[in-house]
């Protein structure tokens, strides 16, 4: 059951620990990403904020 999220497809490097690869804004493809929260309203999500346009995602952890 392996799941390869869209937004993992480029290279570069996210400050932050504990996810593998790079991350993508979903809204703005921009790499200038944070972690917000550890956990979100799922305990297999991580929540992220994009600091290129300010909007919340979510990651699946893998
Ligand atoms: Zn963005």
């Amino acid at each position: 059951m392996e799941r390869m999220e869209p937004a993992a497809a480029s290279s570069g490097e996210v400050e932050g620990n504990g996810v593998e690869g790079p991350l993508l804004c979903p809204w703005c493809d921009g790499d200038d990403v944070e972690k917000i929260s550890e956990y979100g309203p799922h305990l297999m999500v991580y929540s992220y904020i994009c600091r290129e346009c300010n909007s919340p995602f979510e990651v699946i952890k893998r």
